[in-house]
């Protein structure tokens, strides 16, 4: 795999010359191509594999499995789960017992899941095999960047940020996945491989405060903005919290570098020891900086001024984080936007091995050799879907779900994984269209959360819908050259009918005449026929768009640091539902303005 061996100064001291060992792109594709031409065989050795090393856990010894590893046998044998059934599971390898329980291994690290949809983080394994099913999936997708976005040996300004790691009481580590993966002894050594190696220091991740961690992240990508060779984050939204903050600390940042000291802001000792070895008095680069943001339109193109040789901007892009496209392409002036992987702190599932797509039609190839995948086809389970969307929990009539390669383009499904990681049938929630082949290996876009549905009575409305729908009203908005900077929504059913209520923060400020029309915009635009009808009958009541005080959505973030999510993996939750109480309690206590449709 590694071939090419490159000389480059990655000491941060620049004292130290070491060897960076460079990944072989070539050798990368062809091994991808190879197991995609052979999906159906890879899946099958996948589960026997999956199968031989945990066949002794305990879960799967209920199941009669007998040592069987063939799909038939498996799908005849283990009953497909939500995160709920498999509680119990994992909440005695959480309270350290350490026999054979979900693996054949027993679990020494716990993942928990960001939980923004459900409104707590979820606990789920982490081991080994899944560290290296992760990085199989950043040098995949590394590979085919590579191949079209060639970078040179620099640095990467990369918002990563660490949840508090803790441990349980019984000596277990938990942290998010992320931050699993992030100290995990072979992130950096893989990093460097892939020419991603982050210009901030250890300190600076692992901070214990992610507002100093942003503010120092910035402070080191303008040390070495003449190396920054792309600008990434797991989720986008990472991307654009941190240049908004930009925005608000650019002179702070400035007067910094001039004077080679760092704000007070930053409390930490262990954060300030590590950026005092990185930060000396440099008035040329403050005046630099100072004349570029001066110059900028409205912070328009501010990434590529600040970061000349920057080459893309990258993460995940698509689903919760599309509405940020638009605000993304503003600081990105004309650098391209490349949507990273697909996955979950359950497993990983795809790759983007078409980089110069736009996000908005990224698309993820399964690799066949990371999990063992099934599908649910949500047209011949309608009846369970809509169910399904009522409820918001999945219902016992077991559906029938089909093969990775018999999946059928054009068609819409829920995907179930079977991970490395001691999860056997588990429904990840998501929902997926398949939109081609890569070789035998499907090529999923990413639709929406399974569960995040607006819906009363017979109205179905999904994430993408609230989002299309917020598109279109911010348009209306952005005549007056506003933004909406966030947005969620929530089904009031305490009137009666019950209706669907929108929170948007804006910023700045928007006439009541627009509002109004935005509010009525957003009840027009939600098309499905199931709304539009009960509307018309008034079964469902008029639309509310209530607007909220500036920064309310930063205290929804803060909860959920607070709870023990990291930026890293954070998304807004675009549906609040009543287990999510204290989300709801933070919008609701900062709404300002409020207006009622008349669309109707
Ligand atoms: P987490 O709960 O933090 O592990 O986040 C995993 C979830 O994030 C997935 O189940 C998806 O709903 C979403 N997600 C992950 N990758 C993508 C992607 N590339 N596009 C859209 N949504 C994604």
């Amino acid at each position: 795999m590694i071939n090419r061996i490159r000389t480059g100064i990655v000491s941060v001291t620049m004292i130290e010359k070491m060897e960076v060992e460079l990944l072989d792109v070539d050798k990368l594709i062809e091994e991808f191509e190879s197991v995609t031409k052979n999906a159906e065989n890879v899946q099958r050795d996948t589960l026997k594999k999956i199968l031989e090393e945990n066949g002794c856990a305990e879960y799967l010894q209920n199941l009669g499995l007998n040592g069987r590893t063939d799909p038939e046998s498996f799908k005849a044998c283990v009953p497909l789960v939500t995160h709920d059934d498999l509680e119990p599971y994992i909440q005695r390898i959480v309270g350290g017992s350490s026999s054979p329980i979900l693996t054949g291994k027993p679990i020494t690290t716990i993942s928990l899941s960001s939980g923004t949809t459900q409104g707590k983080p979820k606990f789920v394994p982490f081991n080994d095999e899944l560290m290296e099913t992760t990085l199989q999936i950043y040098r995949t997708s590394y590979a085919f960047r590579e191949r079209e976005f060639p970078i040179e040996n620099g640095k990467a300004l990369q918002f990563i940020y660490s949840s508090k790691q803790s441990n349980t009481k019984d000596g277990l580590i938990a942290g998010t996945a992320t931050t699993n993966v992030f100290r995990n002894s072979q992130f950096k050594n893989a990093m460097k491989a892939m020419q991603s190696q982050c210009c901030s220091p250890d300190e600076v991740i692992f901070g214990p405060d992610f507002h100093q961690s942003l503010y120092c992240h910035l402070l080191c990508g303008l040390i070495f903005r003449e190396e920054v060779q792309f600008v990434s984050s797991t989720f986008s939204h990472s991307i654009v919290h941190a240049f908004r903050t930009f925005e608000q600390v650019w002179e702070e940042l400035c007067a910094d570098i001039r004077g080679g000291v760092l704000t007070s802001r930053i409390t930490y000792p262990s954060v300030r020891l590590a950026m005092a070895k990185l930060l000396k008095p440099n008035p040329e680069l403050a005046d630099l900086i100072h004349e570029k943001c001066s110059g900028l339109n409205n912070w328009y193109g501010l990434i590529p001024s600040l970061f000349p040789n920057a080459k893309y901007i990258c993460g995940i892009m698509t689903g919760s984080m599309e509405p940020y496209l638009k605000k993304l392409r503003h600081y990105a002036g004309g650098l391209p936007l490349l949507s990273s992987d697909y996955g979950s702190s359950e497993g990983w599932i795809g790759a983007n091995v078409n980089p110069k797509v736009p996000p908005e039609s990224a698309t993820y190839v399964v690799l066949p050799n990371i999990g063992y995948f099934e599908f649910i086809p949500l047209k011949e389970n309608a009846e369970e879907h809509v169910q399904d969307k009522v409820s918001n929990s999945f219902l016992s009539k077991e559906p029938k779900p089909v093969g990775l390669t018999e999946v059928k383009v054009g068609e819409e499904y829920e995907i179930i994984i079977t991970s490395f990681g001691g999860l056997y049938r588990y429904r990840l929630g998501d929902v997926v269209k398949v939109t081609g082949f890569h070789n035998s290996s499907p090529e999923l876009k990413f639709v929406c959360r399974r569960n995040l549905m607006l819906t009363i009575n017979i109205d179905k409305n999904t994430e993408k819908d609230l989002q299309l729908a917020v598109e279109a009203a911010s348009k209306l908005n952005a005549e007056e050259k506003l933004e909406v900077l966030d947005f969620s929504s929530h089904v009031d059913l305490s009137t009666d009918p019950g209706h669907y209520v929108i929170f948007w923060e804006i910023n700045g400020e928007v006439g009541d005449e627009v509002l109004k029309e935005c509010c009525n915009c957003l009840d027009r635009s939600f098309v499905d026929a199931g709304y539009v009808s009960s509307r018309k009958v008034n079964s469902i009541g008029p639309l509310e768009l209530r607007v909220v005080r500036k920064g309310t959505f930063q205290n929804i973030l803060d909860h959920y640091i607070g709870l023990g999510a990291a930026l890293s993996q954070f998304k807004t939750p675009r549906c609040v539902g009543p287990r999510n109480s204290e989300v709801l309690r933070i919008l609701c206590d900062n709404v300002v303005k409020s207006y009622l449709s008349t669309a109707f």
